[in-house]
């Protein structure tokens, strides 16, 4: 069985809104429920768990599969460990995604979810197109980085859910920080496919990047 949190805790601050970015309305609905209403559809997914602040709850309504809340945490990692609490003991995968990736894609998801099954675990990326400099702290380029090897990760991100409860022990006694879930068992050794999705799936971050939602969704009407 496969358990999805769905990461909806952040405050947002950077979008300078009312609401946090994630219930923001896009296309009239919180951009939260467009990658919700996606993982609903999906019949391997046999349980979600919404992390959010308890007065959003009831923007998440489900008709077809359980459906869990758990508290935010103070950091996206603390969240990702409450949502994990509450996640079925049956479940074999753990799929965390940011809610404020609205434009997730059904057969990125699906690519996800296989290639995990098979190797353990896996995540959403796409290579590095941008030249990449290393500065220092006189912001002084210290070297040209090799980009042909280097991605920029997504999520959702997909993990056994032995290797996750583990590594997140692992998180705990050495007091680590982490800002993406597949990194808790890459520095345990357990190996981690990089899946090629789209840019699309990009976080809503800034006024700018809800701007840009705002278009996307508008060409998508137009088609
Ligand atoms: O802040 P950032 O953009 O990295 O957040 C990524 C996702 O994690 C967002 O969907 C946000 O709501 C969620 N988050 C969370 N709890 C936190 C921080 C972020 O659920 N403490």
């Amino acid at each position: 069985m496969i358990s999805l949190i769905l990461l909806a805790g952040g405050t947002g601050s950077r979008m300078g809104a009312v609401h946090p970015k994630q219930f923001l309305l896009l296309g009239g609905q919180p951009v939260a429920l467009h990658s919700f209403n996606l993982f609903m559809e999906i019949p391997e997914i046999g349980e979600i768990i919404v992390v959010c602040d308890p007065a959003y709850q009831n923007i998440f309504h489900s008709s077809s599969k359980p459906l869990f809340f758990a508290p935010p945490g103070k950091r996206r990692q603390d969240s990702v460990y409450n949502g994990l609490q509450q996640c079925s003991p049956h479940a074999e995968l753990i799929v965390v995604h940011d809610s404020a990736r609205p434009f997730l894609e059904k057969k990125d998801l699906l690519n996800l979810l296989e290639a995990a099954s098979r190797v353990g675990a896996a995540t959403l990326a796409t290579p590095i197109t941008s030249t990449i400099k290393q500065g220092n702290a006189e912001k002084r380029v210290e070297k040209t980085v090799d980009r042909s090897q280097l991605w920029e990760i997504q999520t959702p991100q997909a993990i056994r859910a032995d290797w996750i409860r583990e590594g997140f022990q692992r998180v705990h006694q050495k007091n680590l920080q982490v800002t993406d879930d597949v990194s808790i068992v890459e520095s345990m050794g357990h190996p981690v496919e990089l899946v090629a999705g789209s840019a699309q799936n990009y976080k809503l971050t800034t006024p700018f990047d809800f701007t840009i939602a705002q278009t996307l969704l508008n060409s998508h009407a137009s088609l």
